[in-house]
Protein backbone atom coordinates (compact mmCIF):
# COMPACT_ATOMS: atom_id res chain seq x y z
CA UNK A 1 0.00 0.00 0.00
CA UNK A 2 0.98 3.66 -0.98
CA UNK A 3 0.56 6.10 1.71
CA UNK A 4 1.39 9.80 1.93
CA UNK A 5 3.63 10.48 4.46
CA UNK A 6 1.83 11.62 7.05
CA UNK A 7 -0.39 8.54 6.83
CA UNK A 8 2.75 6.49 6.55
CA UNK A 9 3.64 7.79 9.96
CA UNK A 10 1.01 8.32 11.89
CA UNK A 11 -1.36 5.62 10.98
CA UNK A 12 -0.81 3.54 14.08
CA UNK A 13 -0.50 7.00 16.20
CA UNK A 14 -4.46 6.94 17.51
CA UNK A 15 -3.16 3.28 18.78
CA UNK A 16 -0.36 4.51 20.54
CA UNK A 17 -2.94 6.26 22.83
CA UNK A 18 -1.20 7.80 25.95
CA UNK A 19 2.24 6.91 25.18
CA UNK A 20 4.36 10.08 24.81
CA UNK A 21 5.31 10.88 21.38
CA UNK A 22 7.43 14.05 22.20
CA UNK A 23 8.59 16.35 25.50
CA UNK A 24 10.30 19.45 25.42
CA UNK A 25 14.06 18.49 27.17
CA UNK A 26 13.99 21.55 28.56
CA UNK A 27 10.39 22.35 30.09
CA UNK A 28 8.82 18.64 30.52
CA UNK A 29 5.89 19.71 28.22
CA UNK A 30 4.31 16.48 26.94
CA UNK A 31 2.54 15.12 23.78
CA UNK A 32 0.72 12.08 23.94
CA UNK A 33 0.37 10.24 20.28
CA UNK A 34 -3.28 10.46 20.37
CA UNK A 35 -3.11 14.26 20.73
CA UNK A 36 -0.07 14.22 18.19
CA UNK A 37 -2.73 12.53 15.82
CA UNK A 38 -5.87 14.70 16.56
CA UNK A 39 -3.76 17.76 16.53
CA UNK A 40 -2.42 17.71 13.17
CA UNK A 41 -5.73 16.82 11.95
CA UNK A 42 -7.11 19.86 13.36
CA UNK A 43 -4.31 22.22 12.22
CA UNK A 44 -4.74 20.54 8.49
CA UNK A 45 -8.21 21.79 8.77
CA UNK A 46 -7.14 25.09 10.28
CA UNK A 47 -4.41 25.38 7.30
CA UNK A 48 -7.07 24.50 4.65
CA UNK A 49 -9.34 26.92 5.73
CA UNK A 50 -6.84 29.85 5.84
CA UNK A 51 -6.25 29.11 1.86
CA UNK A 52 -3.45 26.23 1.99
CA UNK A 53 -4.27 23.97 -0.74
CA UNK A 54 -2.51 20.79 -2.31
CA UNK A 55 0.83 22.13 -4.48
CA UNK A 56 1.29 25.04 -2.35
CA UNK A 57 5.16 25.25 -0.46
CA UNK A 58 4.92 25.97 2.96
CA UNK A 59 8.45 26.88 4.85
CA UNK A 60 8.70 24.92 8.17
CA UNK A 61 10.97 27.77 10.13
CA UNK A 62 11.37 26.59 13.65
CA UNK A 63 13.51 24.97 16.09
CA UNK A 64 13.55 21.69 17.08
CA UNK A 65 10.20 21.68 19.68
CA UNK A 66 7.03 19.43 20.83
CA UNK A 67 4.99 21.33 18.23
CA UNK A 68 7.36 20.56 15.04
CA UNK A 69 6.18 17.20 13.45
CA UNK A 70 2.41 18.74 13.84
CA UNK A 71 3.32 21.46 11.86
CA UNK A 72 4.89 19.16 9.62
CA UNK A 73 2.10 16.48 8.94
CA UNK A 74 -0.71 19.26 9.08
CA UNK A 75 0.82 20.93 6.44
CA UNK A 76 1.35 17.98 4.33
CA UNK A 77 -2.08 16.54 4.99
CA UNK A 78 -3.16 20.06 3.82
CA UNK A 79 -1.30 18.97 0.64
CA UNK A 80 1.30 21.20 0.69
CA UNK A 81 5.33 20.49 0.53
CA UNK A 82 6.94 21.45 3.06
CA UNK A 83 10.24 23.41 2.99
CA UNK A 84 12.41 23.30 6.09
CA UNK A 85 14.06 26.25 7.05
CA UNK A 86 17.55 26.85 9.35
CA UNK A 87 16.09 28.41 12.21
CA UNK A 88 19.07 30.93 12.63
CA UNK A 89 19.07 31.85 9.03
CA UNK A 90 19.16 35.49 8.44
CA UNK A 91 16.64 37.58 6.99
CA UNK A 92 18.34 37.35 3.12
CA UNK A 93 19.14 33.61 3.65
CA UNK A 94 15.78 32.47 4.26
CA UNK A 95 14.24 35.07 1.86
CA UNK A 96 16.32 33.18 -0.70
CA UNK A 97 14.77 29.88 0.07
CA UNK A 98 11.06 31.27 0.01
CA UNK A 99 11.68 32.73 -3.52
CA UNK A 100 13.58 29.53 -4.80
CA UNK A 101 11.00 27.61 -3.90
CA UNK A 102 8.09 29.94 -4.46
CA UNK A 103 6.90 29.10 -0.63
CA UNK A 104 3.16 31.25 -0.38
CA UNK A 105 2.94 29.81 3.39
CA UNK A 106 5.49 29.86 6.37
CA UNK A 107 5.25 28.37 10.00
CA UNK A 108 7.38 29.99 12.79
CA UNK A 109 7.16 30.51 16.08
CA UNK A 110 7.46 33.56 18.20
CA UNK A 111 10.43 34.36 18.91
CA UNK A 112 11.81 33.81 15.14
CA UNK A 113 8.59 36.36 14.29
CA UNK A 114 10.62 39.32 12.89
CA UNK A 115 13.18 37.34 10.92
CA UNK A 116 10.54 35.82 9.04
CA UNK A 117 8.14 38.89 8.40
CA UNK A 118 11.42 40.63 7.29
CA UNK A 119 12.31 37.63 4.89
CA UNK A 120 8.39 37.27 3.53
CA UNK A 121 9.22 41.09 2.45
CA UNK A 122 12.23 40.83 0.74
CA UNK A 123 11.03 37.62 -0.99
CA UNK A 124 7.09 39.03 -2.09
CA UNK A 125 4.62 36.34 -2.74
CA UNK A 126 3.78 35.04 0.76
CA UNK A 127 0.51 35.28 1.50
CA UNK A 128 0.54 34.79 5.77
CA UNK A 129 2.84 34.22 8.11
CA UNK A 130 1.17 31.45 10.86
CA UNK A 131 2.99 30.93 14.07
CA UNK A 132 3.03 27.64 16.42
CA UNK A 133 2.94 29.31 19.71
CA UNK A 134 1.34 33.05 19.87
CA UNK A 135 2.07 36.70 18.43
CA UNK A 136 -0.58 39.14 18.04
CA UNK A 137 -1.51 40.03 14.84
CA UNK A 138 -0.81 35.92 13.39
CA UNK A 139 -2.88 33.02 13.48
CA UNK A 140 -1.65 30.59 15.36
CA UNK A 141 -1.81 26.45 15.64
CA UNK A 142 -2.85 26.71 18.89
CA UNK A 143 -6.29 28.49 17.56
CA UNK A 144 -6.66 26.12 14.57
CA UNK A 145 -6.52 23.39 17.60
CA UNK A 146 -10.08 24.67 18.06
CA UNK A 147 -10.99 25.10 14.82
CA UNK A 148 -14.35 23.62 12.94
CA UNK A 149 -13.37 23.29 9.65
CA UNK A 150 -13.34 20.05 7.74
CA UNK A 151 -10.87 17.89 7.91
CA UNK A 152 -9.06 18.31 4.03
CA UNK A 153 -9.49 14.90 2.23
CA UNK A 154 -6.23 15.99 -0.09
CA UNK A 155 -5.94 13.50 -2.96
CA UNK A 156 -2.32 12.88 -3.01
CA UNK A 157 -0.08 10.86 -5.49
CA UNK A 158 2.56 9.60 -3.62
CA UNK A 159 4.49 8.87 -6.08
CA UNK A 160 5.03 12.28 -7.81
CA UNK A 161 4.07 15.02 -5.27
CA UNK A 162 6.61 16.42 -3.31
CA UNK A 163 6.25 15.84 0.80
CA UNK A 164 9.72 17.79 1.49
CA UNK A 165 11.26 20.54 0.29
CA UNK A 166 14.52 20.19 2.67
CA UNK A 167 17.68 22.16 1.15
CA UNK A 168 21.41 20.41 1.16
CA UNK A 169 23.32 21.86 3.69
CA UNK A 170 25.47 24.22 1.16
CA UNK A 171 28.95 22.43 2.31
CA UNK A 172 29.68 22.73 -1.45
CA UNK A 173 28.17 25.54 -3.02
CA UNK A 174 24.95 27.13 -2.77
CA UNK A 175 22.20 24.88 -1.18
CA UNK A 176 19.58 23.36 -3.52
CA UNK A 177 15.96 22.54 -3.11
CA UNK A 178 15.62 18.54 -3.02
CA UNK A 179 12.56 17.11 -4.31
CA UNK A 180 11.31 14.38 -2.36
CA UNK A 181 7.98 12.47 -2.95
CA UNK A 182 5.78 11.41 -0.17
CA UNK A 183 6.76 7.53 -1.73
CA UNK A 184 10.84 8.08 -1.90
CA UNK A 185 10.34 9.28 1.83
CA UNK A 186 8.31 6.49 2.89
CA UNK A 187 10.04 3.72 1.16
CA UNK A 188 13.61 5.27 2.52
CA UNK A 189 11.51 4.64 6.35
CA UNK A 190 11.05 1.35 5.55
CA UNK A 191 14.40 0.29 3.83
CA UNK A 192 16.01 1.60 7.18
CA UNK A 193 13.80 0.45 9.72
CA UNK A 194 14.61 -3.06 9.86
CA UNK A 195 18.35 -2.43 11.08
CA UNK A 196 16.74 0.36 13.66
CA UNK A 197 14.15 -0.95 15.27
CA UNK A 198 12.40 1.07 17.40
CA UNK A 199 9.10 1.44 19.62
CA UNK A 200 7.34 2.67 22.57
CA UNK A 201 9.83 2.54 25.75
CA UNK A 202 12.46 3.58 24.03
CA UNK A 203 13.32 7.34 24.12
CA UNK A 204 15.17 9.34 21.56
CA UNK A 205 17.08 12.73 22.12
CA UNK A 206 16.49 14.97 19.47
CA UNK A 207 19.05 17.30 19.59
CA UNK A 208 20.55 17.70 16.12
CA UNK A 209 17.39 19.82 13.96
CA UNK A 210 14.70 18.51 12.69
CA UNK A 211 14.90 20.80 9.40
CA UNK A 212 17.83 18.85 8.55
CA UNK A 213 16.76 15.53 6.33
CA UNK A 214 18.88 13.41 9.16
CA UNK A 215 16.68 15.32 11.84
CA UNK A 216 13.30 14.59 9.68
CA UNK A 217 13.91 10.87 9.04
CA UNK A 218 15.84 9.91 12.53
CA UNK A 219 14.40 11.84 14.76
CA UNK A 220 11.45 12.68 13.79
CA UNK A 221 9.86 10.40 11.26
CA UNK A 222 11.66 6.62 11.91
CA UNK A 223 10.56 6.95 15.69
CA UNK A 224 6.96 8.35 15.90
CA UNK A 225 6.19 6.23 13.10
CA UNK A 226 7.43 2.93 15.78
CA UNK A 227 5.69 4.89 19.05
CA UNK A 228 9.02 5.29 20.53
CA UNK A 229 9.54 8.56 22.43
CA UNK A 230 11.09 11.57 21.35
CA UNK A 231 12.97 13.87 23.72
CA UNK A 232 13.46 17.50 21.55
CA UNK A 233 16.18 19.88 22.54
CA UNK A 234 15.91 23.92 20.61
CA UNK A 235 19.95 23.82 20.38
CA UNK A 236 23.14 21.98 21.52
CA UNK A 237 24.85 22.72 24.61
CA UNK A 238 26.88 20.20 26.19
CA UNK A 239 25.66 20.30 29.95
CA UNK A 240 21.50 20.92 28.74
CA UNK A 241 22.21 17.72 26.39
CA UNK A 242 24.01 15.21 28.90
CA UNK A 243 21.71 16.55 32.02
CA UNK A 244 18.36 15.55 28.98
CA UNK A 245 20.57 11.78 28.62
CA UNK A 246 20.52 11.60 32.63
CA UNK A 247 16.78 13.21 33.33
CA UNK A 248 15.23 11.40 30.54
CA UNK A 249 16.65 8.43 30.49
CA UNK A 250 17.83 8.43 26.96
CA UNK A 251 17.93 5.08 25.49
CA UNK A 252 19.06 6.20 21.85
CA UNK A 253 21.54 8.81 20.63
CA UNK A 254 21.47 9.52 16.45
CA UNK A 255 24.36 12.48 16.11
CA UNK A 256 26.98 13.66 14.26
CA UNK A 257 30.93 13.24 14.63
CA UNK A 258 31.37 16.71 16.84
CA UNK A 259 29.11 15.21 19.54
CA UNK A 260 30.90 12.06 19.29
CA UNK A 261 34.11 13.98 20.28
CA UNK A 262 32.46 16.01 22.92
CA UNK A 263 31.09 12.41 24.82
CA UNK A 264 35.25 11.33 23.78
CA UNK A 265 36.55 13.66 24.75
CA UNK A 266 34.79 16.57 27.23
CA UNK A 267 35.64 16.33 31.08
CA UNK A 268 31.99 17.50 31.73
CA UNK A 269 30.64 13.96 30.40
CA UNK A 270 31.88 12.49 33.34
CA UNK A 271 29.39 14.38 35.90
CA UNK A 272 26.30 12.81 34.22
CA UNK A 273 24.77 8.95 34.64
CA UNK A 274 24.36 8.20 31.34
CA UNK A 275 23.70 4.36 32.08
CA UNK A 276 20.32 4.93 30.20
CA UNK A 277 21.73 4.88 26.75
CA UNK A 278 21.85 1.67 24.72
CA UNK A 279 23.77 2.50 21.54
CA UNK A 280 25.34 6.18 19.67
CA UNK A 281 24.92 6.37 16.20
CA UNK A 282 26.90 8.78 14.12
CA UNK A 283 25.89 10.25 10.74
CA UNK A 284 26.40 13.15 8.26
CA UNK A 285 30.38 13.92 8.35
CA UNK A 286 33.57 11.04 8.63
CA UNK A 287 34.14 9.67 11.61
CA UNK A 288 37.24 8.31 12.64
CA UNK A 289 37.01 4.71 13.89
CA UNK A 290 39.93 5.61 17.00
CA UNK A 291 37.20 8.41 18.13
CA UNK A 292 34.28 6.47 18.12
CA UNK A 293 35.84 3.72 19.94
CA UNK A 294 37.08 6.23 22.89
CA UNK A 295 33.41 7.31 22.88
CA UNK A 296 31.88 3.90 23.65
CA UNK A 297 34.81 2.71 25.70
CA UNK A 298 34.35 6.00 28.07
CA UNK A 299 30.50 5.69 28.07
CA UNK A 300 30.55 1.70 28.03
CA UNK A 301 28.49 1.15 25.31
CA UNK A 302 28.54 -1.24 22.18
CA UNK A 303 30.74 0.30 19.17
CA UNK A 304 29.33 3.96 17.82
CA UNK A 305 27.17 2.77 14.65
CA UNK A 306 27.36 4.87 11.82
CA UNK A 307 24.84 5.67 8.92
CA UNK A 308 25.67 7.10 5.50
CA UNK A 309 23.38 9.36 3.38
CA UNK A 310 22.84 12.35 1.66
CA UNK A 311 19.64 14.78 1.00
CA UNK A 312 19.21 13.68 -2.45
CA UNK A 313 18.87 9.87 -1.07
CA UNK A 314 15.97 10.71 1.43
CA UNK A 315 18.21 10.25 2.61
CA UNK A 316 20.09 6.72 3.37
CA UNK A 317 21.36 4.24 1.86
CA UNK A 318 24.01 2.41 4.65
CA UNK A 319 23.73 1.69 8.44
CA UNK A 320 25.36 -0.83 10.97
CA UNK A 321 21.98 -2.38 11.82
CA UNK A 322 21.71 -2.26 16.08
CA UNK A 323 22.20 -6.10 15.90
CA UNK A 324 25.92 -5.43 14.04
CA UNK A 325 26.93 -3.10 16.51
CA UNK A 326 29.73 -5.40 17.60
CA UNK A 327 30.64 -7.57 14.77
CA UNK A 328 30.79 -4.63 12.44
CA UNK A 329 34.24 -3.55 11.07
CA UNK A 330 35.79 -0.04 13.26
CA UNK A 331 35.51 2.73 10.96
CA UNK A 332 32.49 1.14 8.25
CA UNK A 333 29.31 3.25 7.88
CA UNK A 334 27.11 0.26 7.35
CA UNK A 335 25.78 -2.41 4.95
CA UNK A 336 23.67 -1.28 1.65
CA UNK A 337 20.06 -1.30 2.59
CA UNK A 338 17.40 -3.55 0.85
CA UNK A 339 16.46 -2.71 -2.64
CA UNK A 340 18.90 -0.17 -3.28
CA UNK A 341 22.40 -0.83 -5.66
CA UNK A 342 25.68 0.43 -5.25
CA UNK A 343 28.61 0.91 -7.60
CA UNK A 344 32.26 1.97 -6.86
CA UNK A 345 33.67 3.37 -9.72
CA UNK A 346 36.92 5.06 -10.77
CA UNK A 347 37.67 8.50 -10.22
CA UNK A 348 39.48 9.10 -13.14
CA UNK A 349 36.82 7.24 -15.85
CA UNK A 350 33.25 7.01 -14.22
CA UNK A 351 32.77 3.75 -16.60
CA UNK A 352 34.79 1.75 -14.97
CA UNK A 353 33.49 -0.51 -12.11
CA UNK A 354 36.18 -1.29 -9.39
CA UNK A 355 36.56 -4.15 -7.16
CA UNK A 356 36.82 -4.79 -3.19
CA UNK A 357 38.64 -2.41 -1.44
CA UNK A 358 39.43 -0.11 -3.99
CA UNK A 359 38.47 3.26 -3.69
CA UNK A 360 36.50 5.20 -6.29
CA UNK A 361 33.54 7.31 -6.28
CA UNK A 362 29.96 6.12 -4.61
CA UNK A 363 27.07 5.98 -7.00
CA UNK A 364 23.64 4.48 -5.86
CA UNK A 365 20.38 3.46 -7.85
CA UNK A 366 17.23 3.10 -5.84
CA UNK A 367 13.76 4.47 -4.86
CA UNK A 368 14.97 6.64 -2.28
CA UNK A 369 16.88 8.89 -5.17
CA UNK A 370 15.05 12.26 -5.43
CA UNK A 371 13.21 13.33 -8.14
CA UNK A 372 15.44 16.35 -8.47
CA UNK A 373 16.36 19.48 -7.74
CA UNK A 374 14.08 22.31 -7.46
CA UNK A 375 14.32 24.36 -10.81
CA UNK A 376 17.89 23.09 -11.76
CA UNK A 377 17.22 20.67 -14.91
CA UNK A 378 20.98 20.96 -15.59
CA UNK A 379 22.45 20.46 -11.79
CA UNK A 380 19.97 17.08 -11.58
CA UNK A 381 21.21 15.78 -15.19
CA UNK A 382 24.80 16.17 -13.73
CA UNK A 383 23.60 14.47 -10.49
CA UNK A 384 21.87 11.52 -11.56
CA UNK A 385 22.64 9.80 -14.95
CA UNK A 386 20.36 8.69 -18.39
CA UNK A 387 20.48 5.41 -16.42
CA UNK A 388 19.48 6.18 -12.70
CA UNK A 389 22.43 6.32 -10.91
CA UNK A 390 23.31 9.23 -8.71
CA UNK A 391 26.71 10.87 -8.60
CA UNK A 392 27.42 11.16 -4.49
CA UNK A 393 30.65 13.32 -4.79
CA UNK A 394 32.24 10.73 -2.04
CA UNK A 395 34.77 8.36 -2.32
CA UNK A 396 34.79 5.01 -1.00
CA UNK A 397 35.46 1.62 -0.92
CA UNK A 398 33.76 -1.91 0.39
CA UNK A 399 35.33 -4.90 2.11
CA UNK A 400 34.85 -8.46 1.45
CA UNK A 401 31.63 -8.74 3.68
CA UNK A 402 30.19 -5.43 1.64
CA UNK A 403 30.98 -2.86 4.43
CA UNK A 404 31.08 0.84 3.28
CA UNK A 405 33.75 2.59 4.28
CA UNK A 406 33.62 6.54 3.27
CA UNK A 407 37.00 8.36 2.70
CA UNK A 408 35.76 11.79 2.08
CA UNK A 409 34.36 14.22 -0.52
CA UNK A 410 35.79 13.99 -4.14
CA UNK A 411 35.68 17.51 -4.03
CA UNK A 412 37.72 17.95 -1.09
CA UNK A 413 40.46 15.67 -2.07
CA UNK A 414 44.03 17.35 -1.60
CA UNK A 415 46.18 16.91 -4.69
CA UNK A 416 49.35 16.86 -3.64
CA UNK A 417 52.23 16.84 -5.72
CA UNK A 418 50.38 14.35 -7.62
CA UNK A 419 49.22 12.01 -4.50
CA UNK A 420 45.69 12.41 -3.27
CA UNK A 421 45.17 13.12 0.60
CA UNK A 422 42.05 12.91 2.44
CA UNK A 423 41.25 15.95 4.95
CA UNK A 424 39.47 13.44 7.00
CA UNK A 425 42.03 11.27 7.46
CA UNK A 426 44.25 13.96 8.44
CA UNK A 427 41.83 14.90 10.98
CA UNK A 428 41.30 11.80 12.99
CA UNK A 429 45.12 11.94 13.22
CA UNK A 430 45.02 15.10 14.52
CA UNK A 431 42.32 14.60 17.01
CA UNK A 432 44.03 11.65 18.71
CA UNK A 433 46.84 14.42 20.27
CA UNK A 434 46.03 14.77 24.01
CA UNK A 435 46.49 18.44 23.35
CA UNK A 436 44.14 19.19 20.66
CA UNK A 437 40.24 19.83 20.95
CA UNK A 438 38.82 20.19 17.17
CA UNK A 439 40.87 19.97 14.30
CA UNK A 440 39.92 20.77 10.05
CA UNK A 441 42.16 20.12 7.14
CA UNK A 442 41.88 22.23 3.72
CA UNK A 443 43.94 22.06 1.34
CA UNK A 444 45.54 25.80 0.29
CA UNK A 445 48.19 26.81 -2.38
CA UNK A 446 51.31 27.73 -1.12
CA UNK A 447 53.48 30.50 -2.40
CA UNK A 448 54.76 27.82 -5.37
CA UNK A 449 51.07 28.14 -6.48
CA UNK A 450 51.28 23.85 -5.13
CA UNK A 451 48.44 22.35 -2.79
CA UNK A 452 48.72 21.55 0.56
CA UNK A 453 47.56 19.86 3.47
CA UNK A 454 46.97 22.90 5.94
CA UNK A 455 45.70 21.88 9.46
CA UNK A 456 43.19 24.43 11.79
CA UNK A 457 43.49 23.75 15.24
CA UNK A 458 41.80 24.74 18.16
CA UNK A 459 44.08 23.80 21.16
CA UNK A 460 42.71 22.41 24.52
CA UNK A 461 42.87 25.17 27.41
CA UNK A 462 45.57 22.97 29.11
CA UNK A 463 47.99 23.02 25.85
CA UNK A 464 48.26 26.40 24.89
CA UNK A 465 52.17 25.74 24.44
CA UNK A 466 51.54 23.14 21.49
CA UNK A 467 53.39 24.93 19.12
CA UNK A 468 52.48 24.33 15.08
CA UNK A 469 55.64 22.24 14.53
CA UNK A 470 54.76 20.12 17.36
CA UNK A 471 51.80 19.55 15.23
CA UNK A 472 52.97 19.04 12.36
CA UNK A 473 55.89 16.36 13.58
CA UNK A 474 53.04 15.02 15.61
CA UNK A 475 51.34 14.13 11.65
CA UNK A 476 54.54 13.33 10.45
CA UNK A 477 55.33 10.79 12.56
CA UNK A 478 51.90 9.24 11.82
CA UNK A 479 51.34 9.32 7.82
CA UNK A 480 53.28 8.71 4.96
CA UNK A 481 55.15 11.47 3.58
CA UNK A 482 52.83 12.51 0.88
CA UNK A 483 50.62 13.17 3.88
CA UNK A 484 51.74 15.47 5.78
CA UNK A 485 50.68 18.42 7.37
CA UNK A 486 52.32 21.69 5.38
CA UNK A 487 50.68 24.45 7.39
CA UNK A 488 49.14 25.08 10.75
CA UNK A 489 46.73 27.73 11.95
CA UNK A 490 45.40 28.08 15.55
CA UNK A 491 41.72 28.85 15.89
CA UNK A 492 39.17 29.74 18.44
CA UNK A 493 36.89 27.29 16.88
CA UNK A 494 36.58 25.36 13.56
CA UNK A 495 33.02 26.24 11.80
CA UNK A 496 30.42 24.22 11.15
CA UNK A 497 26.61 23.88 9.40
CA UNK A 498 23.83 22.60 11.77
CA UNK A 499 24.59 18.70 10.45
CA UNK A 500 27.79 18.79 11.86
CA UNK A 501 29.40 19.13 8.65
CA UNK A 502 32.98 21.19 8.71
CA UNK A 503 32.56 24.41 6.45
CA UNK A 504 35.65 24.15 4.52
CA UNK A 505 34.87 27.52 2.01
CA UNK A 506 35.30 29.40 6.03
CA UNK A 507 38.24 28.15 6.90
CA UNK A 508 39.63 29.03 3.41
CA UNK A 509 38.69 32.35 3.88
CA UNK A 510 40.13 32.71 7.43
CA UNK A 511 43.77 31.65 6.04
CA UNK A 512 43.88 35.51 4.30
CA UNK A 513 43.47 37.15 7.75
CA UNK A 514 45.61 38.00 10.60
CA UNK A 515 43.39 37.02 13.26
CA UNK A 516 45.39 33.77 13.31
CA UNK A 517 49.29 32.43 13.82
CA UNK A 518 49.94 30.38 11.04
CA UNK A 519 53.48 28.09 10.09
CA UNK A 520 54.36 26.46 7.42
CA UNK A 521 57.40 23.66 6.59
CA UNK A 522 58.58 23.31 2.98
P1 LIG B 1 25.80 20.40 -0.32
O1 LIG B 1 25.38 19.22 -1.14
O2 LIG B 1 24.82 21.53 -0.36
O3 LIG B 1 27.20 20.85 -0.57
P2 LIG B 1 26.01 18.51 1.87
O4 LIG B 1 26.46 17.53 0.85
O5 LIG B 1 26.85 18.65 3.09
O6 LIG B 1 25.80 19.96 1.23
P3 LIG B 1 23.92 16.86 2.99
O7 LIG B 1 22.98 16.25 2.03
O8 LIG B 1 23.40 17.30 4.30
O9 LIG B 1 24.53 18.14 2.33
O10 LIG B 1 25.11 15.87 3.30
C1 LIG B 1 25.41 14.70 2.58
C2 LIG B 1 26.89 14.41 2.66
O11 LIG B 1 27.28 14.15 4.02
C3 LIG B 1 27.33 13.18 1.92
O12 LIG B 1 27.50 13.42 0.54
C4 LIG B 1 28.65 12.84 2.61
O13 LIG B 1 29.71 13.62 2.10
C5 LIG B 1 28.40 13.27 4.04
N1 LIG B 1 28.11 12.11 4.91
C6 LIG B 1 26.92 11.66 5.32
N2 LIG B 1 27.04 10.59 6.14
C7 LIG B 1 28.37 10.34 6.25
C8 LIG B 1 29.16 9.38 6.96
N3 LIG B 1 28.62 8.45 7.74
N4 LIG B 1 30.50 9.44 6.80
C9 LIG B 1 31.07 10.37 6.00
N5 LIG B 1 30.39 11.31 5.34
C10 LIG B 1 29.04 11.31 5.45
MG1 LIG C 1 25.80 17.24 -1.09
Amino acid sequence: VELPIHEAVLGRAAAFGDTPALIDGTDGTTLSYEQLDRFHRRVAAGLADAGVRKGDVLALHSPNTVAFPTAFYAATRAGASVTTVHPLATPEEFAKQLTDSAARWIITVSPLLEAARRAAELAGGVAEIFVCDSAPGHRSLIDMLASTAPEPHVAVDPAEDVAALPYSSGTTGVPKGVMLTHRQIATNLAQLEPAVPTGPGERILAVLPLFHIYGLTALMNAPLRMGATVVVLPRFDLETFLAAIQNHRITGLYVAPPIVLALAKHPLVEQYDLSSLRYVMSAAAPLDARLAAACSERLGLPPVAQAYGMTELSPGTHVVPLDAMHHAPPGTVGRLIAGTEMRIVSLDDPHKDLGTGEPGEILIRGPQVMKGYLGRPDATAEMIDTDGWLHTGDVGHTDADGWLFVVDRVKELIKYKGFQVAPAELEAVLLTHPGIADAAVVGTYNEDGNEVPHAFVVRQPTATALTENETMLYVAERVAPYKRVRRVTFVAGVPRAASGKILRRELRGLTSTATATTATTP
